[in-house]
């Protein structure tokens, strides 16, 4: 494993993919051209970005996603029993079509733009999530590597469609059970590889607590019906303990944002960490990696015993963080966080949706390298 430096500089995991790879990724969908094809435009693609992400300075890299769709709803192509959605198909079968359809009114999210990885049957791997990945990326940089996967929550959230699922699963709770079993066995086989850093993505928990009274919310969040907020943070945290127990020995993070599909602010949720506090100190991960750049975030909270995982520049934006600004952010975090318990990051991934990037290569590329401009101006403080 790599020894990481003092202030460790990373990504959330994803990053703009190129025009060549969308077209290609859309001709694969409709079985134009076959999965050797695509992947040898993926590995490109993908080289690309660590290029990048190890010139911009960063210690942790990732592979930009660059295979994927989006961040969860790549598992459709790697499972069995999970079948990938239009949103015309979704309209057609979600709980609550009116209500649906308002939030995608109001998401300013173009319907085109997202599918959705519904659960229709048994679930079972076929393939690996991330081996893949995991693989390519160590054949080709001597950097850490963090593999993003989505959470347990995050998944059965999204993959149940009562309509589609309840045959295989009566509950969602019964959908998770399977969804618990699926990531304890992946997570084996990427430490089994050698991963320095597995983050699981649940953005959808501050729906939970921040959706309350806004209009807009996670697609992903809307398919089901939902119990009550503290019935549903107290599955959520159950699903992630038992899909990390038993691997401390590996750097398991989790990452949670208000949302990552516009430029628009004001169409992303906001509110400060503060509800979700109790449930962030139960959950058994080593590292939180939370956005904090945008104030939509609310003021930095200590989290005690966890590594936090500080984001410092609005992957959003086209205006790059001075180094001042990211200095004040990071001063901020040592004020509660011992230095060895910070990792620098963006707030989110740059290139969530593949159909939507919300930022350019060269700007992500930029604020990557503030980030470890910085990083470097405060190690040599520090004489480290
Ligand atoms: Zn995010």
């Amino acid at each position: 494993m790599s020894v990481l430096p003092l202030l460790p500089v990373t990504v959330v995991g994803s990053w703009p993919r190129p025009a060549a790879l969308l077209r290609a990724q859309k001709r694969k969908v409709r079985g134009e051209i076959g999965e050797d094809e695509f992947a040898s435009l993926a590995d490109e693609a993908v080289l690309e970005v660590l290029r990048l992400e190890e010139a911009a300075g960063a210690d942790v890299v990732s592979d930009g996603e660059q295979r994927r769709d989006n961040f969860y709803s790549f598992v459709a192509e790697k499972l069995d029993g999970v079948r990938l959605m239009t949103l015309a198909e979704m309209l057609e079968v979600v709980e609550d079509r009116q209500g649906f359809e308002r939030l995608l009114q109001t998401m300013d999210v173009p319907a085109f733009a997202i599918s959705n990885a519904t659960c229709i049957g048994k679930i079972a791997r076929r393939q690996s999530l991330a081996l893949d990945e995991l693989r390519f990326l160590k054949r080709h940089t001597a950097r850490a590597v963090k593999i993003p996967l989505p959470g347990p929550y995050l998944l059965t959230r999204a993959m149940y469609v009562l309509r589609l699922s309840r045959d295989a699963y009566p509950t969602k709770e019964d959908l998770a059970e399977d969804v618990v079993r699926l990531l304890r066995a992946e997570i084996e086989l990427l430490i089994a590889e050698g991963v320095d850093f597995i983050q699981l993505d649940e953005p959808v928990l501050s729906e939970l607590v921040f959706g309350q009274g806004q209009t807009r919310t996670f697609m992903c969040a809307a398919l089901a019906a939902r119990k009550d907020p503290a019935e549903e943070l107290e599955l959520a945290v159950s699903l992630i303990n038992r899909v990390v127990e038993g691997f401390a020995g590996t750097r398991i993070g989790l990452h949670v944002c208000r949302g990552n599909w516009s430029q628009d602010e004001s169409t992303l949720l906001r509110g400060s960490y503060q509800p979700l506090a109790s449930y962030f100190e139960r959950l058994r991960v080593r590292q939180l990696v939370l956005e904090y750049a945008t104030e939509r975030a609310g003021d930095l909270l200590r989290f005690d015993g966890k590594e936090l995982g500080l984001g410092v520049v609005n992957p959003q934006t086209a205006t790059i963080e001075s180094p001042d600004e990211i200095r004040r952010s990071i001063d901020r975090a040592l004020q509660l966080y011992p230095a060895e318990a910070l990792f620098l990051n963006p707030d989110c991934g740059f290139g969530t949706f593949s159909n939507r990037p919300i930022n350019q290569s060269g700007v992500a590329f930029q604020k990557l390298r503030a980030i470890a401009d910085a990083a470097q101006a405060l190690r040599g403080e520090n004489g480290r």
